[in-house]
Order: C-alpha cells, then structure tokens, then sequence
C-alpha cells in the first residue's frame, strides 16, 4: 500500500514527543525557547533547536520568559 518512505530530514524532530523542548543557544549561553504564535524579538536573529536531537525548528517562538539573567 501507500506507505510514505520514511526520510531522514535533519530539520524534522524525530524524539517521541516532537518539540517538547526547545533551546536557542544566545551569545554563547542556552536559553530554553518555546513555540509560539508569533516570532519573538530573539527568532529573528536565532535559531531554536529540540534540545534531544537538535531539529531546527521551523516555526515561530520565544524565549521562556524571565531566564535571561540567569547564569
Ligand atoms: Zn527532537
């Protein structure tokens, strides 16, 4: 039957729960991102990634709020 081949695409994430967690590594330090409606001020300049398998994710997001000072 019509079974879609499976392709290995590095930008896909391929962990069990998809896109659970997002990171964006910022000026050398890794910040937790998440999806979201809208691109924040950091996704225009940054990448997020699935902290598992390192997917590129496509869509929008933004940082988690309030972790910018941490060290
Ligand atoms: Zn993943």
């Amino acid at each position: 039957m019509n079974k879609p081949a499976p392709q290995p695409r590095p930008d896909t994430c391929t962990c069990s729960r998809p896109w659970a967690e997002l990171i964006t590594v910022i000026e050398g330090r890794r910040l937790a991102a998440r999806p979201a409606e809208s691109l924040g001020p950091a996704a225009a300049l940054y990448q997020a990634r699935c902290a598992s398998c390192g997917a590129t994710y496509q869509g929008p997001w933004r940082l988690v709020p309030g972790q910018t000072r941490a060290a």
